[in-house]
């Protein structure tokens, strides 16, 4: 039974792992206390929950910017 939650404590290790691995892509962009794509609130250090975070951030950043708009804290513009 331990073995299942050390695998799990793992994972949460590996993702948070990979979402500070993800982030050192993005210099640019400053942790603000919360997740970037879904605002799940977060250690100061952290702008991701995990990788999954990361990549559909960019992927919807990409998006945005492909259409011309750019995301930016202006979320509740319309
Ligand atoms: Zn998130």
């Amino acid at each position: 039974m331990s073995d299942e939650v050390d695998i799990a404590e793992e994972n949460i290790e590996l993702n948070i792992l990979a979402a500070i691995e993800a982030c050192r892509h993005r210099p640019s962009l400053p942790a603000k206390g919360s997740c970037w794509f879904c605002d799940e609130p977060l250690p100061a250090m952290q702008k991701f929950c995990d990788r999954d975070c990361a990549s559909d951030y960019e992927a919807e950043e990409a998006a945005l910017a492909r259409a011309g708009r750019r995301r930016g804290n202006d979320l509740h513009a319309e």
